[in-house]
């Protein structure tokens, strides 16, 4: 085998993914890691079922008709984390248990230790995936240890498949690191860049000596806006990685959003091809391709099957795209827009979604089988899939047909909406007078954002009634005698504003998707959040009614126990759709209209039954923001708009909350004024209190409760602590307008956590207050 650079071969109508699902049809990736964990399963046995799971998923897609494989997308944990250890960067504090067991210490910086903290853990753009952040400084020393990716490349290439592997490409790694403990926070992890080149080109070194005739460095960071200087750095590595001898065909891959500017500038380097999304947004990315004289000579994959999505694609409309394609580029290969690991593995495990509209859903082995379609459609015309394009016509008819996705009377009502609909009808300022009389708080009121432990005894309440082990009556007491509890504690502990504690809930969006029309359930619809952390998002498919109060008979009980003001809990538009997946056949904002319209009867219901006040949360408002800043003003736009159309109804002395978490708020100050709420709850107490600041710089009028304890660890916040933090909110936040509550909901703590905490936390409400 020659190690020089192969000649560029042009050829069109090649069929790949980027990756796909880890976890193995019944999630057998998450048993043997997290038995491995346990110390029930041993190294061996862990890599064994890894080289099982590989195998099946390179058979599965060569089966389906995808002619290159991608390699080194597989990983234990995550493939930034995978990155981390491929160019040595391994923290000091990770170091020994590095050397001492590589398995080991890789789950030691995924998890931590007793001893050691692990990296930290983010959101993978604007998915719902996480990934370990890189830490860098400037003694970092990059070390290449390209194994792994060779090792993966050589076993898919033993079982007789065509691989490319799959790379974090070296610009995307640093622009997603971060400053290590300890560096100052102004150190740019770009200014390792040149430190950096020489690893991935050693990498790419060994994958060409390897055989791998292409590889594939993603590049997503890429679709965000960036400085003159970072594209620099892009033009820079891929210059440099580009005019290396010895490397194999570069394939720069961008998704979730178009590349702009980047664009050009990739264009005018000396890789190979590049790999481009051309779904929703992202098909911007046509005339920018057009407007930069396309991509002469080079290969293009386009990602026209959505990767994140669940539905049907619309093949003759990716057939026009990739025509327009054929006269852009040298090559044009057939691909979904990004990793096939943001989707569930196959829609055809779903018994109890009806076979209609089952059949408008592609989970990942569904996608695969429409990019080999459309490949083959590409490379020798339609004539070739007339029966594919007929079923999918078929397909794309029955669902805009159906009563399932369009119901005269929800579309009806949306039409009808006006902004006076949007609107409170008094002013903040007169609202806070009709609060104040009917509530008739104390300064500093003492509150809780919602949901209280979710105890082992109540998930296991929740699995007997759906196994048919306990009848809904004996559910219900179960659930009762829960609420009893919670708000016993809370009057003992003195709180003001009680909640329920959400104990009927096993997740915040599911219980109401449970219940509103347009939303499915799946059974196996399981993707990656983090790690061995798998969630089910509910499916959006339809037009969204509410046949039945949701929340009422819970928030009513609890009311009927006690004779201060408890709560009403609702799931927000915004977070609604965020953490479901959406339908692609309106725009977002109809949708988020139709959520905000159920939730406002239900707004309407809890207040006729004598609520006094309703939180509406909002945790996703923030994470939903566009990519790109030029598109954040209209997400904003209606975003806040459904939040306004779900409260506005409310009487002025209905006391409207909201909340939300993630301690960067920086972007959406605005936007927390435009949703007009009485009292907003805001993580604050990692940041101390840095939101307040944000908040009362912008002018913000109305209410806020900055947290003060920190629920994402078991440490309970001393009573000094909480006040100081109360005192500092003070320097931002007048006494009239400032309440005391932690950052989030309690469900992932224990009891013993909760009481102590919840003890402190009223108890520096009054030490504060004596002192106003
Ligand atoms: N009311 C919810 C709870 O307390 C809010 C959760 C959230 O912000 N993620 O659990
Ligand atoms: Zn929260």
């Amino acid at each position: 085998m020659t190690s020089k650079t192969p000649a560029p071969a042009v050829r069109t109508g090649a069929a790949t993914v980027y990756g796909y699902p880890r976890q193995g049809p019944n999630r057998e990736l998450k048993k043997a890691v997290e038995g491995y964990w346990k110390g029930r399963v041993g190294a061996d046995t862990l890599r064994e079922t890894a080289r099982d799971l590989r195998r099946a998923n390179w058979q599965q897609l060569a089966d389906a008709g995808i002619t290159e494989v991608p390699t080194g997308d597989f990983s234990y944990y995550d493939h930034v984390l995978d990155t981390s250890v491929m160019v040595g960067a391994v923290p000091a504090r990770h170091r020994a248990a590095v050397a001492a067991d590589a398995l080991d210490g890789y789950f030691a910086m995924a998890r931590g230790t007793q001893e050691v903290a692990p990296l930290e853990m983010t959101k993978w753009f604007d998915t719902n995936y996480h990934y370990l952040v890189p830490e860098l400084g400037p003694d970092t020393v990059f070390t290449a240890d390209s194994s792994r990716q060779v090792a993966e490349f050589e076993e898919a290439r033993a079982l007789g498949h065509t691989a490319r592997p799959v790379l974090v490409g070296p610009v995307t790694y640093l622009l997603l690191a971060k400053p290590a403990p300890g560096v100052a926070a102004g150190f740019d992890p770009l200014a390792l860049l040149d430190r950096l080149l020489p690893v991935y080109a050693r990498v790419l070194a060994d994958l060409r000596a390897a055989g791998a005739e292409w590889v594939q460095l993603d590049e997503p960071a890429l679709v965000q806006d960036r400085t003159p200087a970072e594209l620099n750095a892009a033009a820079r590595a891929y210059r440099e990685l580009g005019g290396a001898a010895d490397r194999p065909r570069l394939l720069v891959a961008s998704y979730f959003d178009r590349l702009g500017e980047a664009l050009a500038v990739l264009a005018k380097t000396p890789v190979d091809g590049l790999a481009l999304d051309f779904t929703g947004a992202a098909a911007a990315n046509l005339d920018d391709l057009a407007a930069v004289g396309g991509l002469p000579g080079k290969r293009l994959v386009a990602g026209v099957v959505n990767g994140r999505n669940i539905w049907i694609n619309d093949l003759e409309k990716s057939l026009g795209t990739l025509g327009t394609l054929l006269g852009l580029a040298g090559s044009v290969d057939v691909a979904a827009s990004c990793s096939l690991l943001h989707v569930p593995l196959d829609a055809s495990a779903e018994r109890d979604i009806d076979p209609q509209v089952r059949r408008w859903l592609a989970f990942a082995r569904q996608k695969t089988a429409e990019i080999a379609t459309l490949a083959r459609g590409l490379a020798r015309g339609t004539d070739a899939i007339t029966a594919e394009l007929a079923a999918n016509r078929a397909d794309l008819a029955s669902r805009a047909r159906s009563c399932v996705t369009r119901d005269p009377a929800v579309r009806t009502r949306t039409a009808a909406v006006t902004d006076a609909d949007g609107r409170r009808s008094r002013p903040y300022e007169q609202r806070a007078g009709a609060q104040r009389a009917r509530l008739g708080l104390p300064l500093l009121p003492t509150t809780t954002i919602g949901s209280f432990p979710q105890t082992a005894e109540l998930r296991t309440a929740r699995a007997d009634l759906r196994a048919g082990r306990t009848d809904t009556a004996g559910y219900e007491d179960r659930i009762k005698a829960e609420i009893r509890e919670v708000l016993a504690f809370q009057e003992k502990a003195g709180i003001d504003v009680l909640v329920h504690g959400e104990p009927e809930r096993g997740d915040m969006v599911q219980y109401f998707a449970e219940q509103l029309t347009g939303y499915l359930a799946t059974q196996h619809g399981w993707v990656q959040s983090y790690g061995t952390r798998y969630v089910r998002p509910p499916v959006l498919a339809g037009d969204v009614s509410r046949p039945d109060p949701m929340t009422v008979r819970w928030t009513t009980y609890a009311q009927s126990q006690t004779a201060k003001p408890v709560k009403g809990m609702l799931t927000g538009p915004v977070t609604m759709l965020a953490w479901s997946f959406v339908r692609d056949d309106q725009p977002l904002a109809d949708t988020a209209r139709q959520v905000a319209l159920a939730l406002r009867d239900e707004v309407h219901d809890l207040e006729a039954a004598g609520t006094c006040v309703i939180q509406v949360d909002e945790p996703a408002l923030r994470e939903t923001l566009p990519l790109r800043g030029a598109d954040h003003a209209a997400y904003l736009s209606w975003a806040t708009e459904a939040f306004r159309l779900t409260t506005a109804g409310a009487r002025p002395d209905t006391q409207i909350h909201t909340h939300m978490c993630y301690a960067e708020f920086g972007d959406i100050i605005g936007a927390i004024g435009d949703l007009d709420a009485d009292v907003i709850s805001l993580e604050a107490a990692r940041s101390h209190m840095q939101v307040a600041g944000e908040l009362s710089g912008a002018g913000y009028p109305r209410e806020v409760g900055p947290g003060v304890w920190d629920i994402h660890s078991p440490r309970i916040p001393s009573v000094e602590e909480a006040a100081a933090l109360l005192r500092k909110g003070l320097g931002a936040i007048p006494a009239e307008r400032l309440w005391v509550n932690p950052d989030c909901g309690l469900k992932t703590r224990a009891w013993p956590e909760t009481r102590a905490s919840l003890e402190n936390l009223v108890e520096a409400a009054r030490r504060v207050r004596a002192e106003a």
